[in-house]
């Protein structure tokens, strides 16, 4: 198998000092990913920040598929929490 068949269309970029802890990510998530505003069924969970003990957005890597190159999640996070990196990536999530 080639390093190409890996190559992702992008990034989704974790900055958790941003989060706001609002769930705007996860309900859009859910809604775009099964039709329901339902965070409980969307592909990120908020962890606590171990650093600072603030919530912080995790993408589980298993199910998102960064919504084929426009993810809404991203789209939907007005704080800079979660932003998109667009081009060819080994890795679906960085955290910075
Ligand atoms: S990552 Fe953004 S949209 Fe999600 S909970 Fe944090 S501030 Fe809200
Ligand atoms: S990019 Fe991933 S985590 Fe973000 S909305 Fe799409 S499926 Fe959900």
């Amino acid at each position: 198998m080639s390093h190409e068949d890996h190559t992702l269309p992008g990034t989704l970029v974790i900055r958790a000092e941003h989060c706001r802890g609002c769930r705007s990510c996860q309900l859009a998530c859910s809604f775009a990913k099964t039709g329901t505003f339902n965070p409980a069924r969307s592909m990120i969970v908020m962890e606590r920040h171990l650093a600072d003990g603030r919530a912080a957005p995790m993408i589980k890597p298993i199910g998102c598929d960064l919504c084929g190159g426009d993810p809404v999640c991203a789209n939907a996070c007005k704080y800079g929490a979660i932003t998109y990196e667009a081009g060819p990536s080994d890795v679906k999530v960085a955290i910075r």
